[in-house]
């Protein structure tokens, strides 16, 4: 029989794994399971801290969280500090760009939804763009900056939040089967030897897998969105290749690169919804062209990785976070699609003040795992 703890996660990717760390931190003890931590979405993520440069038309109601989750990672961060294991947060800025004339008014039109966001976004002459970046190529014809829109590197906070994990809490590795549900109250997980871990709260935070978890009080509608990245090491002549997060729409599709302290870089990513689980070669190849359009020499760096892992996505485009009625000790949280790296210091805070009985602020009703069951529209 397992020992009784305060808060059950289940999942330890980036999601779980700040949730668990948040709890540890405000005094719970904490046992999180998972067979294989951070080896999820988390393993993929570029780790972009990006609200402006993330935001896309129709999801603006998640600036609330997505801003206020960007103000709260120095915070988050520096409560990690003590593990010794350096997170790669940098204050690179990011740099957009325009490839057409049609990329240039989609810029130019978002560019006025995030200034009427208040967030900071100004276009910058070329000359300016290529000042800060000299390795922009000529194709480019515009350039935005988004001096806020940051980075993490999503490894080495996960290996930084399993290291606080294992000295202050507890991982079990294993899978959870399902929830210790009585239709009333949930009172732990169950793993799949049949055993019972106890917690008085439990939270679901294994991603994409959430949805097959048995006795969960609501469906949960998730499905994968497929994304191929490349990992590219820069060779000592080419260093360092950039300075800034470079992104850059390239006839209508969203490309990025984000410069890593490690000198490599990190080239993103697709979004597939056809199923296929392996990196997608046509994939690979649109980011190699279109990362060159940007940068002519990313052709010269050598390739150290190609991987493919799926984004939890939703109906909406946002997450399933919160209570169920009716399920007592039950959190939810999951469904992050892009912005789950993002969202992690945000969603663990509203996660343990929700565990702690705090009320629910108003904006987060807008994100009720449930919102999807039938009559709650
Ligand atoms: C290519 C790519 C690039 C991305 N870039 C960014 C970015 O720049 N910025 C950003 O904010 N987001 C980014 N994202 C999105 C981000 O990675 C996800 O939103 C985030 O990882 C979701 O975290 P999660 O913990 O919910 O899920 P995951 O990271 O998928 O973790 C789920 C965990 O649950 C575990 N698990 C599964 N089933 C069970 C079970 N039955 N029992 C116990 N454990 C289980 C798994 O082992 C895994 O560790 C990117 C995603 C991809 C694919």
């Amino acid at each position: 029989m397992e020992k009784h703890v305060d808060v059950a996660v289940i999942g330890g990717g980036i999601i779980g794994l700040g949730i668990a760390w948040e709890a540890i931190r405000r005094g719970h003890s904490v046992a999180l399971v998972d067979p294989d931590p951070a080896t999820g979405a988390t393993q993929a993520a570029a780790g972009m801290i990006a609200p402006a440069s993330e935001l896309h038309y129709r999801e603006e109601h998640l600036l609330e969280l997505t801003v206020d989750s960007a103000c709260r990672y120095p915070d988050f961060l520096s409560s990690l500090a003590w593990t010794g294991i350096d997170p790669g947060y940098r204050k690179t800025g990011t740099l957009v760009l325009a490839i057409d004339g049609a990329d240039r008014t989609a810029l130019a039109d978002l560019r006025d939804v995030q200034t009427h966001h208040s967030l900071s976004v100004e276009q910058v002459s070329l000359r300016e763009a290529r000042r800060s970046e000299p390795m922009i190529g000529p194709a480019a014809t515009a350039a935005f900056s988004a001096p806020d829109d940051h980075q993490v590197d999503p490894r080495k906070l996960a290996a930084a939040l399993l290291a606080a994990l294992g000295e202050r809490g507890r991982l079990v590795q294993a899978r959870a089967s399902g929830l210790d549900y009585d239709g009333r109250r949930v009172t732990g997980a169950i793993l799949e030897d049949g055993s019972v871990l106890p917690a008085r709260h439990t939270v679901v935070a294994n991603g994409l897998a959430a949805a097959q978890l048995a006795g969960l009080p609501c469906r949960l509608p998730l499905r994968p969105i497929y994304g191929d990245i490349l990992r590219l090491r820069v060779p000592a002549a080419l260093q360092p290749l950039l300075s800034h997060t470079v992104r850059g729409l390239v006839r209508g599709t969203a490309v990025y690169l984000v410069p890593r302290a490690d000198g490599t870089v990190v080239l993103g990513a697709t979004m597939r919804e056809d199923g296929n689980s392996g990196v997608s070669a046509g994939g690979v190849y649109q980011l190699l062209r279109d990362a060159r359009q940007l940068v002519p020499a990313v052709a010269e760096l050598e390739l150290e990785e190609a991987l493919c892992r799926a984004r939890p996505g939703t109906p909406d485009n946002a997450p399933l976070l919160g209570i169920v009625p009716g399920a007592d000790g039950l959190i939810i949280a999951t469904g992050f699609f892009r912005h789950g790296v993002l969202l992690t210091p945000v969603a663990a805070a509203l996660c343990v003040d929700l565990l702690e009985g705090k009320p629910c602020p108003p904006g987060l009703e807008r994100y009720r795992p449930d919102r999807f069951e039938e009559g709650q529209a």
